[in-house]
């Protein structure tokens, strides 16, 4: 097993990701690996993803600090277990100091935008506020690509409360670096999801896969499904 992954890291150095060559020959991009579709285009540089992990936001809606990057760093280390995707990396935990970050398209200093809109940061933050546009949704990543299919910025927002169809609220109790109870959902579960599509990967139609779209309650991270690993695999390989 390691030696293959190894193999795949020398490929992997001497062409850019799939999804960076919008001249490329698309044919050969599946729909589909292992029940997963593509929820955009790879990064196309190899020194890392920068994320701002806004610690402050989660302990305003009543999330410990401490055991929130404790989570989000374990989340980052499953995908960074694996050869071919750019290493993620909490670059900084106080996001009203933004760092600079090469991957990016614009170093649009200043600003203190949270989430969900282009502002050349990427960002992890937590949200009380319901956001009528993910009714149902714990947590939304969302990504801006650039004319060259490059990824250019992702952004994740995990909240307190759903918003239920019916316009009602409902609190989600976050187990924070512990495992779930029943009706707890697993942060660190979350992260390992929403880091996925930061990856660019869609969700699976597999419930055993990390990038199914629904997060069972009262379960810990069962860890990457094979699928998981074939998807940002194919999508970071030459
Ligand atoms: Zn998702």
């Amino acid at each position: 097993m390691l030696s293959s992954f190894m193999l795949t890291v020398l490929a992997c150095t001497q062409e850019a990701p799939k999804g960076c060559d919008p001249s490329g020959d698309w044919s050969d991009w599946p729909d589909y690996v292992d029940g997963h579709q593509f929820l955009g285009y790879a990064w196309c540089a190899d020194d890392g993803v920068d994320l701002e992990l806004d610690l402050a936001s989660f302990e305003a809606v009543g999330l410990a600090a401490a055991g929130v990057e404790s989570d989000t760093v374990d989340a980052m280390a499953e995908w960074n277990a694996l050869a071919n995707p750019p290493t993620l990396v909490v670059a900084s935990t106080d996001f009203s100091s933004p760092v600079s970050d090469t991957l990016r398209a614009d170093d649009a200093a200043g600003t203190t935008t949270p989430a969900h809109s282009f502002d050349g940061f990427n960002v992890l933050v937590a949200a009380n506020d319901l956001d009528p546009g993910w009714v149902g949704r714990v947590a939304v990543t969302k990504s801006w690509y650039d004319e060259s299919n490059a990824t250019q910025e992702t952004d994740i927002v995990v909240y307190r409360y759903a918003l239920r169809s019916d316009g009602t609220a409902e609190e989600t109790d976050w187990a924070v670096a512990s495992t779930p109870t029943a009706g707890q959902a697993d942060l660190l579960y979350n992260q390992v999801h929403e880091l996925g599509h930061v990856l660019g990967l869609d969700h699976s139609t597999y419930d055993a896969s990390i990038m199914f779209d629904a997060q069972p309650d009262g379960v810990e991270y069962p860890g990457l499904a094979p699928g998981d690993i074939a998807a940002v695999e194919w999508l970071y390989s030459g």
